[in-house]
């Protein structure tokens, strides 16, 4: 596999907290932020002088044992779940990294569209990086500097600006931990208080979890450095906020508050915002379960129309898009939904979605929504036309792939075989987050790239 080919889109999180048992800390949290990644986990700890590391394919639940976690010592940590990748699945690359010559740890959730800086970088340094993908020569730069003695903030102070892309990371040696993000914070990263420490997660739901209390963001182009003197920031870069779009859209939990909004409201205003601008006829408003749920309650309360579960969802059959290679992606849609007839029966059906991508998802809910007898499907999306890829960290298929880049809208209504398609609007979109447009990246909508994606621009076509 090329490094290419592995990208990292996931989780992380970091403990600095005396008081704390970190491993069971991060267990926790990792547990709640399973939908950002489920390919593999890993958490590594310290006691303040060694470092420990546990890792394993699949989920929170698969990876850890008690056992595990009673090996994990000490009250310092950090975790990670990783997203899987289409070009297939495997436990070298899992996270965190672990350097054993420097005992620094590092994990990272985003995605390093351009690596040829820090490929130079390392070349300069006269460090291996042949097989390494993106997150791994950062850790390898990172490593170098404290193998050779300086101490871990100076080392990614010194590697910060090879860092071309979108990261949220999280990093830590025996003592201490730090966290830093892009100078755009295209991922989200949080901080909260614990008692008698701190803790950083991808995500506040997390926090919640653990009982930590929220703070703050990490700011875009900030480096936050927890040790036993405390907390301290330094700003690495001039931070310009373009949070990725879409984790308002689909990716974030909505529970979770980001850019000081939290999702799940976000969602509802979306399906408000869709009410007005696709006024339809219908007998009931049905979600995708899960990640529709509130752009369809938004939409259903808005519409006045009644709001039902046609679609139940095996909640143990995690994101079929996450499972690697189309044949089994297909299969699994089978396994994971099935349709309530009495809901459905002889009814014009709204099927509210947040994205289409593919088109695969789709196509077969409304084929599942006519088979319980719907007299009529009409998708409403509560996003535009995802039309550009994504080189930020959300692993969207390449631009041929993408039904919305290949096909107008009446043509994508007439693929998926639903009586109606409406998309909410750019504008509408934006409006429905109550916050400033230019804080935000919407590169899959308008293939506006705020991080330069350097050689990769060559992979993007310009669309209408
Ligand atoms: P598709 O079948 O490829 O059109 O996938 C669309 C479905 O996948 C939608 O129901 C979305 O909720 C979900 N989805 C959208 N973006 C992503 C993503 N980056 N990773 C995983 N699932 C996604």
């Amino acid at each position: 596999m090329t490094r290419r080919e592995l990208h990292e889109k996931c989780a992380v999180f970091a403990i600095f907290d005396p008081a704390a048992d970190a491993a069971r800390a991060a267990y926790y949290s990792l547990y709640a932020l399973q939908h950002r990644g489920q390919e593999s986990s890993g958490i590594v700890t310290s006691d303040g002088r060694r470092l420990y590391r546990h890792t394993g394919m699949g989920l929170v639940s698969q990876v850890y044992q008690e056992e595990d976690l009673v090996a994990l010592h000490g009250s310092i940590g950090i975790g990670h779940n990783r997203y899987s990748t289409s070009g297939g699945t495997t436990a070298d690359h899992n996270q965190p990294i672990w350097n054993k010559e420097a005992k620094v740890a590092f994990a990272h959730n985003g995605n390093l569209p351009s690596t040829a800086a820090l490929e130079a970088f390392l070349d300069q340094l006269g460090v291996e990086h042949a097989d390494s993908n993106d997150s791994e020569m950062m850790a390898a730069a990172i490593s170098y500097y404290v193998a050779n003695g300086m101490d871990l903030a100076g080392a990614v102070e010194r590697c910060y600006k090879y860092f071309t892309g979108a990261f949220a990371c999280v990093a830590m040696d025996a003592t201490q931990v730090v966290a830093f993000r892009d100078s755009c914070g295209i991922r989200p990263l949080s901080l909260a208080k614990t008692e008698k420490g701190w803790v950083v997660a991808s995500e506040t739901c997390a926090f919640d979890t653990i009982g930590a209390a929220f703070l703050r963001e990490v700011q875009p182009g900030e480096m936050i450095i927890i040790d036993r003197h405390g907390l301290r920031s330094r700003q690495l870069a001039e931070p310009s906020l373009k949070l990725d779009i879409f984790e308002f859209v689909y990716f974030a939990r909505p529970d979770s508050l980001l850019a000081g909004r939290r999702v799940g409201e976000v969602r509802r205003s979306l399906g408000v915002k869709m009410a007005a601008e696709h006024p339809i006829a219908a007998d009931v408003v049905v979600p995708m379960p899960d990640s529709a749920i509130p752009a369809a309650v938004g939409f259903a309360h808005a519409a006045g129309l009644p709001f039902d579960h046609g679609l139940i969802k095996n909640r143990y059959i995690h994101r079929t898009f996450i499972q690697p290679g189309n044949a089994l992606r297909q299969q699994s849609l089978h396994l994971k939904f099935n349709p309530v007839p009495e809901v459905l029966m002889g009814k014009r059906v709204v099927l509210v979605d947040d994205s289409i991508v593919r088109g695969n998802t789709t196509r077969k809910m409304i084929k599942m929504l006519y088979g319980a007898g719907a007299k009529s499907v009409s998708v409403l999306i509560s996003s535009p036309p995802v039309k550009y890829p994504d080189f930020y960290g959300i692993d969207t298929p390449r631009q041929e792939d993408l039904i919305g880049a290949q096909k107008s809208v009446e043509e994508i209504r007439q693929d998926i075989g639903s009586d109606y398609l409406g998309y909410l609007s750019y504008n509408g979109m934006l409006e429905a987050t109550h916050l400033p447009a230019n804080q935000f990246s919407t590169s899959c909508f308008d293939g506006v790239y705020p991080i330069d994606i350097h050689e990769r621009a060559a992979e993007v076509m310009a669309l209408a």
